[in-house]
């Protein structure tokens, strides 16, 4: 039989356990709602930089970049975003500018196009 005095240790360690963790849990939702927060300002501020120059669509996809993996090849892998690169619109090869996929078609957006 455990003393009373025993007991009340026991108690305290499991609370402290207790505290130990519900502060873990705790941070980490903090660190995933900042997280979630800065990702939000970097698509922001890659929509305000780059649009598309015919309808004016912002971009909301930062450029991804995978790496092949070394054990098969034609398989990759994710590996980081460029925030300084939009992903969902490509540049034309005329004016230079962004276009989205509706509005470039062989490296040459629309605007260029017409005036071809
Ligand atoms: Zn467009
Ligand atoms: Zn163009």
């Amino acid at each position: 039989m455990t003393e009373s005095w025993k007991k009340k240790i026991d108690a305290r360690i499991a609370e402290e356990e207790r505290m130990r963790l519900l502060k873990i849990k705790l941070d980490e939702i903090a660190r995933k709602a900042q997280e979630q927060e800065k990702n939000q300002r970097q698509i922001r501020e890659l929509g305000n930089k780059f649009q598309c120059c015919v309808c004016g669509k912002r971009a909301v996809k930062p450029l991804a970049i995978y790496n092949e993996t070394r054990e098969c090849v034609g398989m990759r892998e994710f590996s980081h975003f460029v925030w300084t690169t939009p992903g969902d619109l490509c540049i034309c090869k005329i004016c230079k500018q962004w276009a989205c996929s509706d509005h470039i078609y062989q490296e040459i957006c629309q605007n260029c196009a017409e005036k071809l």
